[in-house]
């Protein structure tokens, strides 16, 4: 029931803090590829269904279409009490009302097994909070907001009461111990009783007292450090150096991010100084935070607050993250000194007056730039054509079609159905067991909507009484800015094709799920698990065996060349070493913040000499990054996680999709032993299925998973950068 709060899948990691590694392992000849595929020109996918669906619609005049009909309404998500605000009252309150006689139930000593009626309490009350939770995130009218957060205030209760319910946690309890139904059973159940215990309910009074408010403290001081982390700032041009103030007829510049590609070293210097200033009250606030969330784990009986975030999960104890991320430091440092070393030779060419002026972090985002428009000769206007929105969605759809069998299909919708007229509702079709699920798409940028990329669950699959399955229902929420011209379609760069791709890989893992509670279904489950179909999907971006069965240009139709596609693989890995290890230096300080408390040295001594030991750039004195690292907020000990999907996702990719990425055996094995399980199975027990383990998957697999990886891109970066020397 915990699950309530926080339900929508973390949003994607910011770019320029962290950038992805992503892979192509193909061999270089690929011209001759793509009639070997087992694809959808066999099947019974119309392959371009989207591209004409997106053609015929201009996005940008939905941008303009004023609120929907309200004569006639069959309710949001064709829920009939949603046609009127008032019904989430309506909702809500029947929820309480059901899960009162559930309660009763589960002290009926003719009852069904506990956790089946625990599955479904938490379902009657996930479908309305998860409803809830979506709409105070998306543009919907603010009479219907006000509902949906007085729904959810009344859930939140309903659930407190239940997590805190001595009685109903005993009969819990004893049903577990007395090992009531299969494995399946036991470990739902168990997933249940750490939620109980998660809350609390061992306690004696006062210490729930202390429990309660610590929680609550926690909320408000992360919510704090968020807000700090994502503060700009307005700097009066006069404090800019003469010569650089020049350039600005403004009053001031607003600074909102840390990385310029300007081609003046001063200015960059300057805005990278100001982002990362030291900012008191933002270090109180995670001092203060870190300082509760000790105290909550040693409540909880935890060592640390990192023992407790990593209960359960892949690498689940500290130590075992720590030896991970410090072999992965280490397997890729030839590769991220060489990355900058390369970025020396780059920049000594474009500033001749100051050569061999070493290489600092301001400089990356300006260096990466350059590499790709002056080396690679790449222009998003060259290649964004190849990916029009319609495209990438036939390319989806193919995808999906020859691995799993399903294909996309866009539904009518009834009046009041969607909240805005751009959403497209899609079935997921099985070609023997039907419809398996819906995905309703809200694709593109608008003023009110949330500016990040996630996923929300509506419903989850769950087996009902009669043995047929409850269908899932989810959001897939991007931020594609639309066309601004009427005779040219949407057209997306590779960055947006990713995330589209990535939100898709969360899609269908919910789609796919077929666990037998909802508790555990599809993207509810651990982080480093429910990460690793998503980052698995972004494979499919680069490569070209795939891309270019869909990649066509918008007025030709032709296919998206070979050369180019290399080329953007080259682009979109350039220094890829660079950023892992920046990447892995994130999940190394936030690991140790959440050590004991109060830590050993000062955070910025302990930032500094993190960054000194195990990074290719330099510590840059009197700066604090960690001050806006807000995924200390949303992953809080436990942003390793999205790294260890990263390595799996490569292993799973090279081991078994890189040989033939649209074979439908691979692809129903993927189902089979993977997404279909969500967290019904213990994360070890599911990877150790999907490698055919007996024996876990090691630290050692998985650093070698990335570094092969980093390996082979910076091999084809280079020998394209000597050709061009
Ligand atoms: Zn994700």
């Amino acid at each position: 029931m915990q699950r309530l709060i926080g339900n929508s899948i973390r949003l994607r990691v910011k770019k320029q803090l962290i950038t992805l590694c992503r892979q192509l392992h193909t061999n270089q000849s690929n011209s001759s590829i793509a009639h070997d595929f087992n694809v959808a020109s066999t099947s019974t996918i119309d392959s371009n269904f989207f591209t004409n669906h997106f053609r015929k619609i201009s996005p940008f005049s939905w941008l303009k279409t004023s609120s929907l009909s309200k004569e006639k309404n069959d309710g949001l998500f064709q829920i009939k009490e949603l046609s009127t605000p008032e019904g989430f009252h309506i909702l809500a309150e029947r929820v309480v009302n059901k899960c009162e006689k559930l309660l009763d139930e589960c002290f009926n000593p003719s009852r069904r097994k506990i956790v089946e009626i625990l599955d479904e309490i938490s379902d009657e009350i996930c479908r309305v909070a998860d409803l809830a939770e979506f709409i105070r995130n998306v543009d919907v009218d603010n009479e219907l907001k006000q509902a949906a957060e007085q729904a959810y205030g009344i859930l939140h209760h309903l659930v407190e009461k239940m997590n805190t319910n001595t009685k109903l946690y005993d009969h819990a309890k004893q049903a577990y111990e007395s090992g009531e139904g299969d494995e399946t059973d036991q470990r739902v159940l168990k997933l249940y009783l750490n939620d109980f215990e998660r809350s609390g309910i061992r306690f004696t009074e006062n210490k729930r007292l202390n429990y309660l408010q610590l929680h609550e403290d926690i909320l408000q001081l992360e919510n704090y450090f968020r807000h700090g982390a994502h503060r700009e700032y307005q700097i009066p041009t006069r404090q800019l150096s003469e010569k650089v103030g020049k350039r600005f007829n403004e009053k001031a510049i607003t600074i909102n991010s840390a990385h310029s590609n300007d081609d003046d070293e001063n200015l960059r210097e300057f805005i990278f100084r100001q982002y990362f200033r030291y900012e008191p009250e933002q270090e109180h606030y995670l001092d203060e935070l870190l300082h509760k969330r000790y105290e909550l784990a040693k409540l909880c009986g935890y060592t640390s607050y990192s023992h407790r975030a990593l209960d359960n999960t892949l690498l689940n104890k500290p130590e075992y993250v720590t030896d991970y991320l410090e072999q992965i430091m280490t397997a890729i440092r030839p590769f991220a000194d060489r990355d900058v070393q390369l970025m020396q030779i780059l920049k000594n060419r474009l500033d001749p007056q100051s050569t061999n002026k070493p290489i600092a972090p301001w400089d990356i985002a300006r260096l990466e730039a350059r590499f790709k428009s002056d080396v690679l000769n790449i222009s998003t206007q060259e290649y964004t054509p190849y990916f029009s929105l319609g495209a990438c969605m036939d390319g989806l759809n193919l995808i999906f079609n020859s691995l799993f069998n399903v294909t996309l299909n866009k539904q009518p919708t009834a009046p009041g159905e969607i909240w805005h007229p751009s959403v497209v509702k899609l079935s997921v079709d099985h070609v023997t067991e039907g419809t398996v699920g819906y995905i309703y798409c809200d694709l593109f940028e608008r003023k009110d909507k949330v500016p990040h990329d996630c996923h929300f669950t509506i419903q989850c699959s769950r087996r009902l009484a009669d043995g047929s399955c409850q269908l899932p229902i989810v959001v897939l929420h991007v931020n594609i800015p639309p066309s601004t011209n009427p005779n040219v379609p949407t057209l997306l760069t590779l960055g947006l094709v990713e995330n589209l791709f990535h939100e898709f890989g969360h899609a269908m893992h919910s789609a796919l799920a077929r666990t037998r509670y909802q508790h555990a279904s599809g993207t509810r489950c651990q982080t480093d698990i429910a990460e690793i179909p998503s980052q698995w999907m972004e494979y499919f971006v680069y490569e070209p065996r795939v891309v270019k069965l869909f990649a066509r240009h918008y007025e030709t139709g032709q296919t998206i060349p070979d050369e180019l596609l290399r080329r953007l693989h080259i682009a979109q890995n350039c220094f890829q070493a660079h950023r892992t290890q920046v990447q892995v230096a994130c999940a190394m300080f936030d690991h140790s913040f959440h050590g004991p408390y109060p830590l050993s040295e000062s955070y910025e001594k302990l930032y500094s000499s993190l960054l000194t030991k195990h990074t290719s750039l330099p510590y840059i004195s009197s700066t604090y990054p960690y001050l806006k690292f807000y995924h200390l907020v949303d992953y809080g000990a436990r942003f390793s996680s999205y790294i260890i999907a990263r390595s799996i996702a490569s292993k799973i990719w090279h081991d078994q999709f890189a040989k033939d990425p649209l074979s439908k055996t691979t692809g129903e094995q993927f189902r089979q032993n993977f997404l279909q399980w969500g967290g019904e199975r213990e994360p070890n027990e599911l990877i150790g299925n999907m490698f055919s383990l007996t024996k876990k998957l090691t630290i050692n697999d998985m650093t070698k998973a990335i570094t092969d990886e980093i390996k082979d891109n910076a091999q084809k970066r280079d020998s394209l950068f000597k050709k061009n020397k």
